[in-house]
């Protein structure tokens, strides 16, 4: 078994919130141990939030069982949301002999600014982390597709979900908020007090768009990293002050000439370095330093 299959080896963890939105956290391994997960939500009317990464296709379909999707809506084109939409797309939604899809309601919602990603691929260079993580992932074509556009609403059998555009983490990053219900699907907008980023994260324009979901009424944040399924807003104010924070301690060091290794210092932080190495320097502490003093408010 070669390293790839160690990793393939992942795990599927499984739980519902309020009797109602179940929770695939899909879990990538290496030797059996736990190295990052992401979550799928699934609704009772076959809606499924984001795809999960690719070398897990298998494992998904087996564990979404006799579930059936009839829309699946995608948050934003990163490797570990998008991974199998082909997969499950051909499952639930299969090619008709003359080339048609079977079922005519099924839909793939995704944003306009995500299709050029998922129809052509990711227009940058994929890490070796992100291969061996994630898997390459396969294109769907632009006419099986949906797009929606920021407040337009999308209607499912049981809900409606409101898409607020939310950039900062990914130019193409949308939320999705079902008002009746209070839940918030918050893509990766959340994931909690992060200690790193990627190295094209705006970290400014994730505190805006913080600040424009909390305009908004809900109590269940379903983040696909760290979901809340209560106070969810209470979650997202630490998140913002937490930020701001640590925006105003990296640029107070900045003016008083230090660089950025040494802010991370005088900030009484710590690089992590086997994730700068693991990810061939796509993701770091320095980079979230480098994002609060050069980017703008
Ligand atoms: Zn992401």
């Amino acid at each position: 078994m070669g390293v790839r299959g160690l990793i393939k080896m992942g795990r599927i963890y499984k739980k519902t919130y309020k009797n109602v939105v179940e929770d695939f956290e899909l879990v990538s391994t290496i030797l059996g141990k736990n190295m990052f997960s992401v979550h799928s939500f699934y609704l009772p009317d076959g809606t499924l939030f984001d795809t999960g990464q690719h070398h897990l296709e298998k494992l998904f379909i087996k564990n979404l069982d006799k579930r059936n999707i009839n829309q699946i809506i995608l948050t934003h084109h990163h490797e570990d949301h998008t991974g199998n939409t082909k997969a499950l797309l051909e499952k639930y939604n299969p090619l008709t002999p003359k080339g048609g899809r079977e079922k005519e309601n099924f839909k793939l919602y995704a944003s306009q600014k995500t299709v050029p990603f998922i129809t052509q691929g990711f227009g940058y260079p994929i890490n070796f982390y992100q291969k061996m993580l994630f898997g390459v992932i396969p294109t769907v074509e632009e006419k099986d597709i949906t797009t929606f556009e920021h407040l337009e609403d999308i209607h499912t059998p049981l809900y409606t979900f409101t898409p607020i555009y939310t950039p900062g983490h990914a130019t193409d990053h949308y939320c999705f908020l079902e008002k009746n219900q209070g839940w918030l699907f918050s893509g990766d907008i959340y994931v909690g007090n992060v200690k790193i980023m990627r190295h094209n994260e705006n970290i400014y324009e994730i505190i805006n768009s913080l600040k424009i979901l909390m305009q908004y009424d809900f109590d269940a944040l379903f983040c696909a990293h760290n979901p809340r399924p209560e106070n969810g807003k209470k979650y997202l104010q630490e998140k913002i002050d937490y930020l701001v924070n640590f925006c105003e301690d990296a640029n107070f060091f900045h003016q008083q000439g230090y660089n950025i290794s040494q802010i991370i210092k005088k900030m009484g932080k710590k690089e992590i370095y086997w994730v700068k190495f693991l990810t061939g320097n796509d993701v770091g502490l320095d980079f979230m330093v480098k994002h609060a003093i050069t980017q703008k408010v």
